[in-house]
């Protein structure tokens, strides 16, 4: 790989090789950032701009990944997701434009694809057959829809609390699912002991620096969108763990050192005030972060102890960032509001950066010229049961004219 340097270390500063199997940092156990040969990626881009590329998936961004040219690739569609003009939605919120990236699109309808469709490549490469994963759901099923099409077998821990959709998924890609009684964290920590026992490659948030990789394809492609030039003012994002506006922010990144972008556009990081230890810490200026209980129904951000809190703050404070934390009635009332003014279908999760745009412009903290992209992280349909408690009950009639015509009065 000509155009990775390795992996660095975000605490110590250490810089290993990165290897396929590649996880925490050897000295002082430390997350690892993938380190890139910017100058010869401009040098890529030079020869070959990305616009003669005709493979529309993440894929395209080949040459800003730290994968093997010659290696495998995912059978399943991954990334390409449309970058929606919501005009009804901005003129509803009082924003001078907005947009939507739907990332619930995906195969297996969520962003974690980004990250699930690298580690699997990341598995075939380091010649693993199982891969294993904790999740608060969406990492879970994108892995086993992945590792299905490839062929590999999952073990999957997730919290008994996962939404029966995810669940479902996970049971029709065959993967091995254990249901956990209790926290996030308390299934991340018995899959990483299963993970040390047997031997599988680890796809746990975090702990593998390829994800991250991954999913700034997302950003990878928003700019893209935007033609690389008049990019958005924010972009919001829904945070949990970590890795996902870690990711947004290296995508972006990315593209600025090595000159296809001119700035970076600033992250609204949006959790849930029931669990909302990332942003407590940033909006104290410190990268001290507290645990806190996971309260909300966002499951897929209900996250107490994040595994990528160093560089989910570093995203916000180097992106000149902000934070913004929505209740759970701001995240119904956002789902119900992305449905009906653009047709998109959000999870909780995938709503709240939404929420968080709308606060963050009541309250004045962004400008009402602003433009803005609002990443929908993950699809509704995985959890039906709080899109109805979003949208409430439909009319029961009887098949009847004299049930039906009262509704109309
Ligand atoms: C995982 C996830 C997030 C948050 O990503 P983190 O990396 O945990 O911060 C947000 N929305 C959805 C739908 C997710 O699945
Ligand atoms: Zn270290």
């Amino acid at each position: 790989m000509k155009h990775v340097i390795g992996a660095k270390c975000t605490l110590c500063g250490k810089t290993v090789s990165a290897e396929p199997e590649t996880t925490v940092c050897p000295s002082c156990g430390g997350i690892l950032d993938i380190e890139y040969d910017y100058d010869y990626i401009k040098s890529v881009n030079e020869k070959e701009p990305l616009s003669e590329i005709k493979d529309r998936t993440m894929w395209r961004y080949m040459r800003y990944l730290p994968v093997q040219s010659t290696g495998s690739r995912p059978r399943l569609r991954v990334g390409g997701s449309p970058l929606y003009r919501a005009d009804a939605l901005s003129r509803t919120l009082g924003v001078k434009e907005l947009f939507i990236k739907d990332d619930g699109q995906n195969p297996t309808a969520s962003l974690k694809d980004r990250a699930s469709a690298m580690a699997v490549v990341k598995a075939e490469e380091a010649g693993k057959e199982t891969i294993a994963c904790s999740s608060t759901g969406n990492a879970a099923s994108s892995l086993a829809g992945n590792a299905a099409a490839a062929g590999l077998s999952t073990c999957i821990f997730v919290p008994a609390r996962a939404p029966k959709g995810k669940v479902a998924q996970l049971m029709m890609f065959g993967a091995r699912v254990f249901l956990v009684d209790g926290s996030y964290e308390d299934t991340f920590r018995i899959s990483a002991e299963a993970i040390d026992h047997f031997g599988w490659y680890n796809r746990n948030a975090a702990i593998n620096p390829y994800l991250m990789e991954g999913k700034k394809t997302v950003s990878l492609e928003i700019a893209e969108q935007f033609g690389f030039k008049d990019l958005p003012d924010y972009v919001a994002v829904s945070v949990g763990d970590g890795c996902t506006i870690g990711g947004v922010f290296k995508g972006f990144k990315d593209l600025y050192e090595t000159g296809v972008i001119d700035r970076i556009p600033r992250i609204i990081s949006v959790q849930a005030s029931g669990c909302c230890p990332i942003n407590t810490a940033a909006a104290a200026g410190t990268m001290e972060w507290t645990p806190q209980e996971e309260n909300t129904l966002a499951d897929s951000i209900a996250v107490g102890v994040p595994r990528n809190p160093i560089k989910a703050l570093r995203a916000i404070r180097d992106s000149n960032g902000i934070t913004v934390n929505v209740s759970d009635d701001e995240i119904l009332a956002a789902m119900r509001l992305l449905g009906s003014t653009s047709g998109v279908f959000a999870e909780p999760a995938g709503a709240a950066a939404t929420a968080g745009i709308k606060k963050a412009v009541e309250t004045g903290l962004i400008e009402k010229d602003a433009r803005i992209v609002s990443i929908v992280t993950g699809n509704g349909l995985k959890d039906v049961n709080n899109a109805i408690r979003a949208s409430g009950e439909p009319i029961h009639i009887r098949p009847d004219m004299d049930d039906l015509l009262p509704h109309f009065n």
